[in-house]
């Protein structure tokens, strides 16, 4: 299994370069509120306001921008109801080359317009009777398109080190860095970025409580499946790591937590209350997990990477009805 070329911080480097003038240097944001709810320096940097709603482009254009001109000319495929979609279709339009994607036909309709809306073409498919690796795979082999993974590629990784690259070049060094945790292509580029950067630093992935495979494989140390997690985040609803991205995670990661969704819940709303930021629940794990030990963090410099913001307003309203807040407000 060492035969992967794994993507370094150098790679992390580049990809910022390419990113100059196409990515949001997203804001990193501060709360009075947070810091003395933990007795320590919380810094947020919000993905959520990137491009398309999440750190997704990153990744997406980055690995995009090296396509030799024979794949620019055929264009890229990849499978994806979420996030990654939106990010191939953008980067795809911005580079100038035809992007396919392939969603569930019963997707929320909001995505597949979008996904359109940025120039995509959509394929559907039925995930219950259908492969859509297969279907992807098929079409790139008749197309001559590139098919390029939500996860578990080395450019995909070092455009998503790039996030946390830019938090750790604006506020320095940091005692901890919390990362939501899906496939971990975030998570494994955040990682490089923290080990150049600020090397004392520890990174933890954070996952939702009903889908810890991550946890399972980083804890056993072989990568575990599991069937497609019950959960609210489905930014993270993913079965397993990656090859690339679990090597990563296993030798520059310090732990993988796991947080249930009332607690992404309760983040969200503090959010929105607090922060004016709309945050998707998937987005809120590294601040859910943060949050659940905090004692342990006194007097500490954190950093919360806020992964995305793409959520309907009435799947919003719709989460904070069904989950009463939990917790008396924070004092002010
Ligand atoms: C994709 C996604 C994640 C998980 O990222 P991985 O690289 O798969 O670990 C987390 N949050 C949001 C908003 C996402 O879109």
């Amino acid at each position: 299994m060492n035969s992967l070329a794994l993507p370094t911080f150098d790679d992390v480097v580049q990809a910022a370069t390419r990113l100059r003038g196409h990515a949001n240097v997203t804001p990193v944001l501060t709360s009075r509120t947070v810091d003395s709810e933990f007795g320590a320096s919380v810094f947020f940097k919000c993905e959520n306001l990137q491009r398309m709603g999440a750190f997704k482009f990153r990744g997406a254009f980055n690995a995009l921008s090296r396509f030799g001109s024979e794949q620019r000319h055929r264009g890229v495929v990849a499978f994806s109801s979420g996030n990654h979609a939106q990010a191939i279709a953008l980067s795809a339009r911005l580079l100038g080359m035809p992007a396919t994607i392939v969603m569930p036909h019963d997707a929320p309709a909001a995505k597949v317009a979008a996904t359109r809306g940025y120039g995509g073409k959509v394929v559907l498919y039925d995930r219950y009777t259908e492969d859509r690796e297969q279907i992807g795979r098929d079409l790139a082999q008749r197309d001559g398109l590139t098919l390029i993974p939500p996860y578990d590629h080395p450019d995909v990784i070092a455009g998503q080190g790039t996030a946390a690259k830019e938090l750790f070049d604006e506020v320095g060094s940091l005692d901890a860095l919390f990362v939501c945790l899906g496939g971990g292509g975030l998570l494994s580029g955040s990682a490089l970025s923290s080990r150049a950067l600020a090397p004392g630093c520890k990174v933890y992935g954070v996952e939702p409580q009903a889908g810890n495979d991550g946890q399972q494989s980083f804890r056993s140390g072989s990568i575990v499946h599991i069937d497609t997690p019950r959960t609210i985040a489905d930014g993270a609803q993913t079965q397993h790591l990656g090859h690339y991205t679990f090597q990563i995670i296993q030798r520059t990661v310090d732990d993988v937590l796991t947080v249930p969704d009332a607690e992404l819940v309760d983040c969200m709303r503090f959010f929105a209350a607090r922060m004016k930021l709309i945050v998707e629940p998937t987005g809120c794990l590294g601040f859910a997990a943060a949050r659940a030990r905090r004692s342990e963090l006194a007097g500490k410099r954190i950093g919360i990477l806020i992964s995305g913001g793409n959520i309907d307003l009435g799947r919003f309203s719709e989460l904070l009805e069904e989950h009463p807040e939990s917790r008396p407000a924070a004092a002010a």
